[in-house]
């Protein structure tokens, strides 16, 4: 008889498992706490359903119970599973194990989804089949559906769904960075750090991994047996993906190949060039063609809310980066820009350091400080912020004050779910008022 598996958590991740399964001739029961099976698709209705909040007795019936990744390790659901011996698995695991696809993996605190999709063009333009997905976009059950046989599935993979890694097994894969950010779920940085190494835990000595010049991850990272590749700022030796002079470069195997002039990226910032150097490095054991990859990195300019061209008001230029979600995130995107600033931030503090900010951005001419993170940003910037309130009352304040040649941008540095749902629809609300002229 086939494993008997509750899917826990209906949304859209858990019905592509659940059509995955059902292809591999396997009926999994889904169930959700806010969700029924009416709201499932048509072609969903005929699978078993448990509504309503978790009861232990559910379990009695099961073999595995396979979570979103919005479910922690310490929920009452997974306590219990492990407590009865269940296997508890998560859908990007079991999506890999369902699959014969090689898979390229990107995690990080900050630059995922851009350089998931910056890969999957590169790959493409490189006469590749290689659909991007998983934390971003299609989630990785519905990759492996639709394209099983694709020549590489690109994976954004987030801490959440490491955790539940035992097999999942990358062919390349990188770590772009590492600072604390969600320890609002974890309890400490070492706990946090420990769920995104376990993307990497199975690769051997025919994988890559592909790691910025950071002699603390390389560290945290040594005692892996994979080959390694590099992207920063050039190196007399060493293979890897690099700036130097105003040049993009790579250099694999020890040949050396120009790929394109710096200025010629398509994205802005020092952050997006280490995003894109680390989609370059990741290319290569992948089968990268210099020239595609140089016309997918002029051409790809950048995903929505980071850094996104918002419109004018009055003699600002606006750029939405609500998805600057920690202080991080914020300071990568504003260092480096030339022009005065004004800034809005704030949202749900997640125990960021705001003094970085103040110390590091010098060109930040004021601070509207929204949201329950207000008073941590007015102690932390001094004279330079005021209290907004809200985006449309810091939108209203910047238009009184805001000056020919300078930028407005919103890159909170925090969460945002004090007044929204998602990072997206605080986004879409600035973006509507600066259209509306406020
Ligand atoms: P993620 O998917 O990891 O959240 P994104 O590509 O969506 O990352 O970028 C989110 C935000 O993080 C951007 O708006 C930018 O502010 C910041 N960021 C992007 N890349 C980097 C990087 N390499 N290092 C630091 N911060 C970055």
């Amino acid at each position: 008889m086939s494993e008997r598996i509750l899917i826990l958590g209906a949304a859209r991740s858990g019905q592509w498992m659940a059509r995955l399964l059902r292809e591999q001739g396997v009926c999994a029961t889904l169930s959700d706490l806010k969700l029924t099976g009416a709201d499932l698709p048509e072609d969903l209705r005929d699978l078993p359903f448990l509504a309503g909040d978790f009861r232990e007795t559910w379990l009695d019936d099961f073999d595995a119970l396979l979570i979103s990744p919005g479910v922690a390790q310490d929920s009452p659901p997974v306590l219990a599973a492990r407590a009865r011996g269940l296997r508890v698995t998560g859908e990007m695991e079991e999506s890999f194990r369902l699959s014969q696809t090689p898979v390229a993996a990107i995690t990080g605190t900050n630059g995922k989804s851009t350089t998931t999709t910056l890969l999957s063009l590169i790959l493409e333009a490189s006469g590749l089949e290689a659909p991007a997905g998983g934390n971003l976009g299609r989630p990785a059950s519905q990759i492996v559906l639709e394209q099983p046989k694709a020549d590489v599935h690109v994976l954004e993979v987030s801490s959440f769904q490491a955790e539940t890694f035992h097999q999942f097994h990358p062919k390349v894969a990188t770590l772009l960075n590492l600072t604390p950010d969600h320890l609002d779920r974890y309890t400490d940085f070492e706990s946090y750090v420990e769920a995104k190494l376990r993307c990497f835990a199975a690769m051997s000595a025919e994988d890559t991994l592909v790691l910025p010049q950071d002699p603390n991850l390389e560290r945290r990272l040594e005692k892996l047996p994979t080959r390694r590749l590099a992207f920063g700022c050039a190196e007399e030796s060493g293979d890897g993906a690099f700036y130097s002079e105003g040049r993009i470069l790579v250099r694999y195997e020890g040949r050396v190949q120009d790929v394109m002039p710096l200025e010629e990226l398509g994205v802005l910032g020092r952050h997006n060039l280490a995003n894109a150097l680390a989609a370059l490095a990741m290319a290569l054991p992948l089968g990268l063609n210099a020239e595609g990859a140089a016309q997918a990195l002029r051409e790809f300019k950048g995903l929505p809310h980071r850094m996104e061209y918002a419109g004018k008001l009055g003699p600002l230029a606006c750029y939405n980066d609500s998805k600057a979600t920690n202080v991080e995130a914020a300071l990568a995107s504003l260092s480096g820009l030339e022009a005065s600033i004004l800034l809005i931030a704030g949202g749900r503090d997640k125990g960021g350091d705001f003094g970085i900010l103040a110390r590091e951005l010098p060109g930040l001419r004021r601070v509207y400080a929204i949201g329950e993170a207000a008073p941590a940003i007015l102690e932390a910037f001094g004279d330079r912020a005021v209290e907004a309130k809200d985006l449309s009352g810091a939108l209203a304040a910047a238009a009184k004050e805001g000056r020919d040649g300078e930028m407005l941008i919103l890159s909170p540095a925090c969460s945002s779910f004090d007044q929204f749902r998602d990072f997206e629809a605080r986004g879409e609300a600035f973006m509507n008022l600066v259209k509306e002229g406020l």
